[in-house]
């Protein structure tokens, strides 16, 4: 972490905070205490990450996923500032878009399947594209960084239970989950809208999209529907106030283009489909959570039986068995999981435990590190720890789990536990 960001706070020391630069979106002369280039590295280091701690890429139906692209990159051609912009969609039913720095923008499935056509989806990726190129998103990792500073300089250690992500993500991700759990200003999201809107209306999209989709979040707000208030409604409050100031500004630009509803429907066909599919496996979830594995099993199933190709739905079989101390039936569940979707890292630390309760050391091992070369987490760190322990090497078993124990979690509690019968002096765990 600090390989990372040293240089940056170099940098803020010597430049005294009064860098100041001229902000290609609003064309106002602002703070910035960040480079382009820095800015764009910062994007791309955390991407992949943030993916990964957000579900992973959804990849039943690659046309989906080039569909956003298509629309994504319509609309970057005439933003404000040209970035390297990427769009991915990712595998997560909580209805949520977000932007790395450098224009990294992904889109939940659980998003997507809420709208009604192609000009909303332009309507949600000119947001969060103005959130790249306005630079919002590079100042909420730079307040991310800062933070994670304080919080190293003070108990020296990353990761902190009132981040969402951190108990699991430790070392190199902990970054991007802090970046995540990052809120914009009110003023950025006003700022979002207004820009994205006139790139709608510069591309031949009806702006009034910007309107129904408000309503729509307005509408959806009021049922108290647990997935949205921690998706898109945490950093984007929708309210009555925000529809009106967005149709008084479709009605300014004055001009009317295409909705392509039509093509939205072929397009997403697969998703729109499949989404009783995802409804059961969000029953699942539901009920592992309230211990109910009958019920868990039962959803499941029948999400496996509409959507066979699904790999989370194998991916949550696999857990559910692991929970129950089936550990090979665990394993081949994972290992089917992986067989669709070999760059996901629940995946393999999945089929890493399962391995491990059934004594394949050996391939418990390869598939726990594969897994943290796609993200960090404590609980495969712990296993790796564990794993080294029980082939006599100290050494490495200390390594692992060092990292394991920076997590204020379980799993985090389970390794400092272990390094203190081993004799290691541990640091005071982490408080959030
Ligand atoms: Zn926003």
């Amino acid at each position: 972490m600090w390989r990372l960001i040293r240089p940056f706070l170099f940098g803020l020391l010597m430049t005294g905070l009064t860098a100041c630069a001229v902000n290609p979106v609003t064309g106002q002369r602002e703070l910035s205490i960040i480079s382009a280039d820095q800015e764009i590295s910062l994007g791309m280091q955390n991407y992949g990450p943030a993916q990964q701690m957000q579900g992973g890429l959804y990849t039943v139906d690659p046309q989906v996923n080039s569909y956003v692209r298509e629309v994504g990159e319509r609309l970057s051609t005439v933003a404000d500032r040209p970035l390297p912009y990427e769009f991915v969609v990712l595998n997560n039913s909580v209805p949520n878009a977000w932007t790395m720095p450098g224009g990294k923008i992904a889109v939940n499935r659980g998003l997507l399947t809420t709208l009604n056509n192609e000009a909303e989806l332009a309507a949600v990726l000119g947001h969060e594209i103005t959130h790249a190129a306005a630079g919002h998103s590079a100042q909420q990792m730079q307040r991310a960084m800062l933070l994670q500073a304080g919080v190293m300089a003070v108990a020296v250690a990353a990761g902190s239970a009132n981040e969402r992500y951190a108990p699991l993500a430790v070392g190199s991700a902990a970054l991007a989950a802090s970046a995540l759990n990052q809120r914009y200003s009110r003023e950025a999201e006003l700022e979002a809208d207004h820009y994205g809107m006139g790139y709608m209306a510069r591309t031949g999209y009806d702006p009034y999209a910007a309107v129904t989709l408000q309503e729509t979040f307005v509408r959806l707000s009021e049922g108290h529907n647990a997935n949205w208030l921690e998706g898109l409604f945490a950093s984007h409050p929708p309210s009555t106030q925000r529809v009106e100031q967005n149709r008084l500004l479709a009605q300014q630009l004055g001009v009317h283009g295409e909705l392509d509803a039509g093509r939205f429907k072929t397009r997403m066909a697969t998703l729109l489909r499949d989404k009783p599919a995802y409804d059961a496996y969000d029953a699942a979830v539901k009920a592992l959570g309230e211990k109910d594995f009958k019920k868990a099993q039962g959803s499941i199933e029948q999400a496996i039986q509409t959507e066979p190709r699904e790999p989370l739905f194998q991916g949550f079989r696999g857990l559910l068995a692991l929970q129950q101390s089936r550990p090979s039936e665990a394993l081949t569940d994972y290992q089917h999981a992986l067989s669709m979707d070999a760059g996901y890292y629940q995946y393999y630390v999945g089929a890493g435990l399962a391995a491990k309760a059934l004594n394949h050391n050996d391939q418990a091992a390869q598939y726990l590190e594969k897994s943290i070369t796609l993200l960090p987490t404590a609980t495969a760190h712990n296993a790796l720890g564990e794993l080294a322990l029980a082939r006599g090497d100290r050494e490495r078993a200390v390594a692992h789990l060092r990292v394991a124990a920076q997590s204020d979690s379980a799993v985090g509690k389970q390794a400092r536990e272990t390094l203190l019968r081993m004799g290691v002096p541990v640091n005071a765990p982490p408080k959030g």
